[in-house]
């Protein structure tokens, strides 16, 4: 209203205009101002952390977050309560790795073969130099798709182009788009001649920093973090190879600590699992070539392990097959080199566990999985680990209440407890007896908010 017009007015109509506010207005106000109430009942809770069962569950939920968590809790005058039936709840689930605004098709091996660029080069590539604007409405769909399919909070690892990942996460938290919790970790810090490589030599500048920042040498380290900084990262992620000294990562993980940020360090060889070690990171990615010693050391410094069973159970052939012509040869190769590795990666789960290193689990998406979403594919990935020898609670454990804690986000999100944030899926039956319930989740919420409700169920508001 404008307040230099009123002033002018005489004085019966001022009372009037103050008379109608305080009629209309302040009633109104007052509604809005009242936090919502919700009551989500269901036949079961799941406690990953435990294991135990609550049964009946209901969670009562103010303002987006849960207030309280019983067997009974009456509802409170105005509440909206959700019955949910025989459902079983869980925490909202956590993919730690992710790359939202990727979607990688695999090409033809003939036309990988006429590029000198590595195998992961063609689709990169594309996403930078084709369009930004295009790469941000495919990491909109992708993170609708993530939310609907019960991940509710992600941790974004790169390939965003500058800020294609903290816009994204900005979008959603003002509710112009749907989609999970996103922390962003900005460009990739880097060593040259990692990733892309033989580029054209007077464009490859202009592309590579669109994706990445170059840290040869300790100062520079210190600088791609501050530059990240500058464009408001939650996280700093960090790709080792040889080619990193532990002095230039170290110098990226201390200058990300001061600024109170985590690093997740992108490690999958011995050498490069032990320069992740050695700097201090906070995760180590992948780590498909740790060894028990090396486990260990992760265990005695706090360093968790964010597993990433991607490629588990023939993924890229999986992905690769409605599209791409191979010859008999060439899938009989990829079926054994897929069948050793699924072998080495059950092997690695098993030395983890025996570690008792902490560990959680990401997808490494986004690939494009012909008939699936984005979202659907993810979750397939993150099961991949109990075909590979988890539990079925280790599994989930690890995909809630420890990927919060890796993430620090322990007092937010990954579990159903008082003061965290409401995310909340449910599912049918027993997630711990049969793990793919978690393929087919039935309810999603988040920030107290219904995402998705394919249950039959009763939403009615408390007079
Ligand atoms: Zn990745």
């Amino acid at each position: 209203m404008d307040s230099t017009r009123l002033r002018v007015k005489p004085a019966k109509t001022r009372f009037l205009v103050w008379l109608l506010f305080s009629l209309f207005a302040i009633p109104q106000l007052a509604a809005q101002s009242a936090a919502p109430v919700t009551l989500v009942r269901a036949a079961r809770l799941l406690d990953p952390r435990t294991g135990n069962v609550l049964a009946p569950a209901a969670v009562l939920i103010e303002d987006g977050k849960i207030k309280q968590v019983g067997a009974q809790i009456s509802a409170p005058s105005g509440a909206t309560i959700v019955d949910l039936g025989s459902a079983t709840l869980l925490p909202g689930l956590i993919d730690s790795h992710t790359h939202l605004l990727l979607s990688v098709v695999i090409p033809p091996e003939e036309e990988r073969r006429r590029h000198l660029n590595a195998f992961f080069a063609p689709a990169d590539l594309l996403a930078i130099v084709e369009s930004p604007t295009k790469r941000a409405f495919q990491g909109a769909q992708n993170a609708r798709e993530y939310l609907e399919s019960g991940i509710t909070t992600v941790r974004v690892l790169g390939h965003s182009g500058i800020d294609g990942d903290t816009e994204l996460r900005d979008a959603i938290n003002a509710g112009r788009v749907p989609g999970p919790r996103i922390l962003a970790a900005g460009r990739k810090l880097i060593t040259r001649g990692d990733y892309l490589q033989n580029l054209n030599p007077a464009l490859a500048d202009a592309i590579l920093n669109q994706e990445f920042l170059f840290i040869d040498g300790a100062d520079r380290a210190r600088a791609a973090v501050r530059q990240n900084v500058f464009q408001n990262v939650d996280v700093i992620k960090v790709t080792a190879s040889e080619n990193m000294t532990v002095a230039e990562l170290k110098a990226a993980i201390e200058e990300a600590h001061r600024q109170h940020l985590k690093v997740a360090v992108h490690a999958a060889e011995k050498a490069a699992i032990q320069t992740a070690i050695d700097a201090g990171a906070d995760s180590i990615e992948h780590g498909n070539e740790a060894t028990d010693e090396q486990l260990k050391q992760m265990r005695d410094k706090g360093i968790f392990l964010d597993l990433t069973p991607t490629a588990y159970g023939g993924f890229f052939l999986k992905i690769m097959e409605p599209s791409v012509v191979l010859s008999p040869e060439s899938r009989s190769a990829r079926t054994e080199s897929s069948a050793r590795r699924d072998k080495e990666y059950d092997q690695l789960v098993k030395q983890v566990l025996k570690s008792g290193a902490k560990f959680a689990a990401g997808t490494d998406m986004c690939w494009w999985y012909p008939g699936k979403t984005c979202g659907e594919a993810s979750v397939l990935t993150l099961l991949n680990l109990r075909k590979a020898g988890m539990s079925a609670l280790e599994v989930i454990r690890a995909i809630t209440v420890t990927a919060a804690e890796m993430l620090g986000w322990q007092d937010k999100v990954g579990a159903i407890e008082a003061g965290r944030f409401a995310d909340i899926i449910a599912v049918s039956g027993d997630p711990v007896s049969d793990i793919t319930e978690l393929e087919r989740v039935r309810f999603v919420m988040k920030d107290g908010k219904i995402v998705r409700n394919d249950l039959m169920t009763r939403v009615l508001a408390n007079p």
